[in-house]
Parts: structure tokens; sequence; C-alpha cells
């Protein structure tokens, strides 16, 4: 872990903390192979920090149910995350929704964008190469950003709500590095 990142547990905060997040039917199915019974995930509409899409218009379409609400994991009492304890997330890094582990790069369509502005590191001007000497290194996320969008286009497909061309659309065009 990096020491960004130690600071964050020592300091009681977690990158994850009161979000939504969105996880892909790949997500459910690891999460249960790794053991979990519980029910660990719900259907919601968007929450007023999430209207935007986080800034790419393409993404609460793509993720939006025709009922309008989205896959989102479960949270507790205390409006975080079923797996989140006191020492950090529950889940191992292989098993954690996709979406958790490419944090904090930013991403719009498949490209990686930057990183996020809530995570201090993202006020160094060496972020990318603190996060390439860690396990959240660009190339990495550059997979898990192309796995996201595997899975999600798949679902969609599967379901009629994109026709199959998209995503052979998809998988022509795999995910880049826009920075
Ligand atoms: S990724 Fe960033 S926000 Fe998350 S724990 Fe590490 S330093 Fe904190
Ligand atoms: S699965 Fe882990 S990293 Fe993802 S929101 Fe829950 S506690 Fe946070």
């Amino acid at each position: 872990m990096l020491s960004y990142c130690l600071d964050c547990a020592a300091n009681d905060q977690s990158c994850c903390e009161g979000k939504q997040i969105y996880i892909t039917l790949g997500d459910v199915q690891r999460i249960r192979e790794f053991g979990i019974k519980e029910e660990f995930h719900t259907f919601e509409p968007l929450g007023e920090d999430y209207l935007t899409g986080g800034g790419d218009p393409g993404w609460n379409p793509l993720i939006l149910n025709e009922d309008g609400n989205r896959r989102i994991l479960a949270v507790k009492a205390d409006g975080n995350c079923m797996f989140l304890s006191d020492k950090g997330c529950t889940l191992p890094g292989n098993v954690r929704p996709l979406l958790c582990r490419i944090y904090p790069y930013d991403f719009t369509g498949p490209s990686i964008t930057g990183m996020c502005q809530g995570c201090p590191i993202s006020k160094q001007e060496n972020w990318l190469d603190i996060l390439n000497s860690s396990q959240m290194n660009l190339e990495t996320a550059k997979a898990w950003v192309e796995q996201l969008y595997d899975e999600i286009y798949q679902e969609r497909a599967a379901a009629g709500i994109i026709e199959h061309t998209q995503c052979r659309q998809h998988a022509d065009n795999p995910a880049s590095v826009n920075l």
C-alpha cells in the first residue's frame, strides 16, 4: 500500500466512503465465487452526485436499466459499502469490483484521462510515477478499464439493450490512455 493510502487510513478515510459503486455482472460473479452468501448489491437510481456521469456523457446511458436504476454495492446504515471495515476493504484485490480497482484513475469511455482530484496523490506533480510504482500502475488500470467496458457491453448486448456489433466495435477499440 502507498504511504498516501496509509495516511488516508490513519485519518480514518477511505476513497470509497459514502460512495455508490456500480458493479458489473462479472463483479457479482467474482464476489459470489469468493464465497459471499449474503446479498451485497441493490438496484437504485442515480444519486445527486452521479447525475453527470463523472463528466462522461456516455457513462450513465451505458449503466442505467430501462427503469432508471443501476446495480450498485449495498451500503450499511452509515452509508458506507458493506465490505468496508475500519481496516479498509475486506475483499481481496482481485475480487474487488472493477471500479474500485480503477480508482484513482479517471476515465472517459475506454480511455484513461487522468487522476481523480479527490485523491491526495493527484496533488503531486509526479502522480503518475507514484501510481506506476505501485499496484495501481497505468498498464494494470488500462486492462481493468478494458475489462470493465467489455463486461458492461456484453451484459447490455445480452439484454438486447445495445447491438452485438457495438461489442465488436469495442473489442476493435480497446482501452487507451489519453493523459
Ligand atoms: S488511492 Fe488516494 S484516496 Fe484512496 S486511500 Fe490511496 S491516497 Fe487515499
Ligand atoms: S468493495 Fe471495497 S473498495 Fe469497493 S466500495 Fe466496497 S469497501 Fe470500498
